[in-house]
């Protein structure tokens, strides 16, 4: 062991250490011994690297990582009896082996350096290194996961398994994925605090933006001094001009389930239908679970950036009648005209049993009738292919969401949520 790389960078430095053995030599001067100094990305995955005497380090959690590194390259399992900040060492698991590593820093002065290194390993390799848990893969991938942080759970654990001969289960590799996410973004505490930052940042950046944070004032839920977090509103001010200079006072609100640490979180979108027939963003909210009270917070401030209560009659909003949604409307906006998507209505009528292909078309068919006899037709269409069908729709009234008995006003016959690009 303790071989020193012919092509390896010198760094003269004072030595004060009664182990440093001079590595090159006499020297005009006795007390300037050299040294090699640790460089992380050219050593950590080199298989010939070995430790040396006297070899420097930036400090203790550098040497903790090289050691960790040569464990698992060497296939060896390691265990560190000191581990502090000025002081290291390391021995091998195996009892019968004598392979052990001490570095340490005298003083302020000293760099972090190996003091003593043991004899050769004279252990077998092992098949399952300890060494090898999530905190470990999560340094070690933390750069790949920084590229893509896309890379999947599975992928990532058949990786290492085939890497590092290894076993490693679904949720060793899935907790080693977020550490590495969480060293690269910050943990869920440190990124809740940059939200304040965020905002301030959004509306530097964009002014006339709207947004806003909406946190718990019960003390009893404060975790660590953090208010609970409820939401985050934000209008951007180029969508809020935009979509008021130019686009028809219909907007389609929607929510969906966030994934991630965000479990149970609802993300809430407002859009617009753009000149082209395409979707337009206006605003998005991140709240705590799609109720009527989280509605009403967002269709409130949106109802204040877009003044919708100055003139409701003349706006549609389009929604699959979510839950709470038709509540928070009569509370903020209670005047503006509802339609309900035909997609989410058909998919309801086809789960309360009215499935096939005809009844599909006769509904779709219904909903793009422009005048009133048609839209009686399809329906008189529909009865003969069942019955019970048109009974379904007593109580929701066509004027949510066939076009004959829309509102000329809007000059738009969407019938859908999310209307396609028009090629
Ligand atoms: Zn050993």
């Amino acid at each position: 062991m303790a071989k020193i790389p012919s092509d390896t960078p010198e760094n003269d430095c004072a030595a004060s250490d009664d182990e440093l053995i001079s590595l090159h030599g006499d020297s005009d001067d006795e007390n300037a011994q050299k040294s090699i100094v640790f460089n992380a990305r050219r050593d950590l995955e080199d298989p010939k690297f070995e430790f040396a005497l006297n070899m420097i380090f930036s400090n203790s959690k550098e040497f903790k990582w090289a050691v960790e590194m040569h464990a698992v390259m060497k296939k060896k399992d390691i265990n560190f009896k000191k581990n502090e900040s000025r002081r290291a060492r390391a021995v091998c698991k195996v009892s019968s082996c004598k392979w052990f590593i001490h570095a340490s820093k005298a003083n302020e002065d000293e760099p972090f350096k190996i003091k003593t290194i043991g004899p050769d390993h004279s252990c077998a390799n092992q098949r399952e290194n300890k060494t090898i848990d999530s905190g470990f893969l999560a340094k070690k991938y933390v750069e790949e996961f920084r590229i893509n942080p896309s890379w999947g759970v599975k992928e990532f654990q058949a990786h290492v398994m085939r890497k590092h001969s290894s076993t490693l289960s679904r949720h060793q590799s899935y907790r080693a994925k977020r550490k590495a996410l969480d060293l690269i973004t910050g943990t869920k505490e440190e990124q809740f605090d940059m939200l304040w930052d965020y905002c301030a940042e959004l509306k530097r950046s964009n002014p006339g933006t709207t947004c806003i944070l909406k946190l718990d004032d019960n003390p009893k839920t404060m975790v660590k001094n953090r208010k609970r977090f409820l939401g985050l509103y934000v209008c951007f001010a180029a969508c809020k001009q935009g979509f008021l200079a130019g686009c028809r006072p219909v907007i389609g609100v929607d929510g969906c389930h966030l994934k991630g640490y965000q479990k149970g979180g609802q993300l809430l979108t407002a859009v617009g239908i753009g000149a082209n027939n395409n979707m337009y963003p206006i605003a998005f909210a991140i709240v705590e679970g799609e109720l009527k009270e989280t509605w009403s917070w967002f269709l409130t401030l949106l109802n204040k950036d877009l003044g919708i209560s100055q003139n409701s009659f003349a706006w549609t909003f389009i929604s699959d009648k979510q839950k709470g949604l038709i509540l928070a409307f009569d509370e903020t906006i209670p005047d503006v005209a509802h339609r309900f998507c035909v997609r989410h209505l058909h998919r309801n009528f086809k789960t309360e049993g009215f499935g096939g292909q005809a009844l599909k078309d006769v509904l779709w068919k219904a909903a793009r009738a422009t005048t009133e006899p048609e839209f009686s037709k399809c329906m008189e269409e529909m009865s003969k292919i069942d019955i019970e069908a048109p009974k379904w729709f007593i109580n929701k009234p066509p004027i949510h969401w066939s076009r004959a008995f829309f509102s000329s006003f809007t000059k738009c016959d969407v019938i859908e949520q999310y209307v396609r690009v028009i090629k």
